[in-house]
């Protein structure tokens, strides 16, 4: 199959954590990548030479999803790339956990809202005007923002709102038979975990969770890679919840 027939996908966020591992399984299913990614190259590079190295075909793209211009950029750069494309993964997101609400600021809360609201919505925009006629879109939420817990005050929120655009592009693309959906991953191993949880309290959610472990990355690709597939096509402007059961 050569680039031009195959369909094609844009994750944001995707050198690392669950981005990473959605590239990796879309690429394996077929699907051409572009690799969004900020700042350093070099995680990026990895996953294009992890993808070239079975035989699938990506490319990195350098954007900062939290200025506009710069995701038009991105998607006009991938279109030029690739000459489409078909599904995008609104998976570039920051934490910042374990703050009061009492205690929260306006620089952190400028910050992260920054990335996880606007730049999910603006991504979301130019998928609406960009994505092809058939194709898919998935924003990456979090199971926080339905089971709110203390200290998630700015995180949780700035998560909430891609529902929201979810439900309503949903009901805005059908009649171009795109599908929107919004999956809420509980708490999952990546750096972004890694970098706001210590190992004890890792440990200690792993334990409450239903299945006794974190998620890892590969659980959520599994799930993107399913509502992307032929047998995903019915599914649309839904909530999947991917946390391996309960309230977390
Ligand atoms: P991660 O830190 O590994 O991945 C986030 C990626 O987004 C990184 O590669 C980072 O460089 C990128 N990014 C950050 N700001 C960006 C910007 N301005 N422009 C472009 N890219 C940017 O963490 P992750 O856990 O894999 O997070 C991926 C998504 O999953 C996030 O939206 C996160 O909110 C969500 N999520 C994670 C968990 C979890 O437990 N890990 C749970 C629920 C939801």
């Amino acid at each position: 199959m050569t680039t031009s027939t195959k369909k094609v996908a844009l994750v944001t966020g995707a050198a690392t954590g669950i981005g990473r591992a959605i590239a990796i399984r879309l690429a394996k299913d077929g699907i051409a990548i572009a690799v969004n990614y900020i700042g350093d190259s070099k995680l990026a590079d990895e996953v294009v030479n992890e993808i070239r190295m079975f035989g699938g075909i990506a490319v990195a793209f350098e954007a900062n999803v939290g200025v506009v211009s710069e995701i038009v950029n991105l998607f006009d750069a991938v279109i030029q790339e690739y000459g489409g494309i078909d599904i995008v993964v609104a998976n570039a997101g920051i934490a910042k956990m374990g703050i009061p609400i009492a205690d929260v600021t306006e620089a952190d809360f400028d910050r992260i809202n920054a990335v996880n609201y606007k730049g999910t919505y603006f991504v979301l925009q130019q998928a609406a005007k960009k994505v092809r006629n058939g194709g898919r879109i998935i924003q990456i939420s979090s199971s926080s923002s339905l089971y709110p817990a203390a200290g998630l005050g700015i995180y949780a929120p700035s998560k909430a709102a891609g529902k929201v655009i979810t439900e309503i592009l949903a009901q805005e693309l059908g009649h171009r038979q795109i599908s929107v959906n919004s999956v809420f991953p509980g708490p999952t191993r990546t750096p972004l975990m890694e970098k706001e949880v210590s190992k004890e309290e890792m440990e200690r959610i792993a334990q409450g969770m239903n299945l006794g472990r974190m998620g890892e990355p590969e659980d959520i690709a599994g799930v993107v890679a399913f509502l992307v597939s032929t047998e995903g096509a019915w599914i649309n402007g839904q909530q999947i919840i991917a946390n391996g059961g309960g309230r977390v």
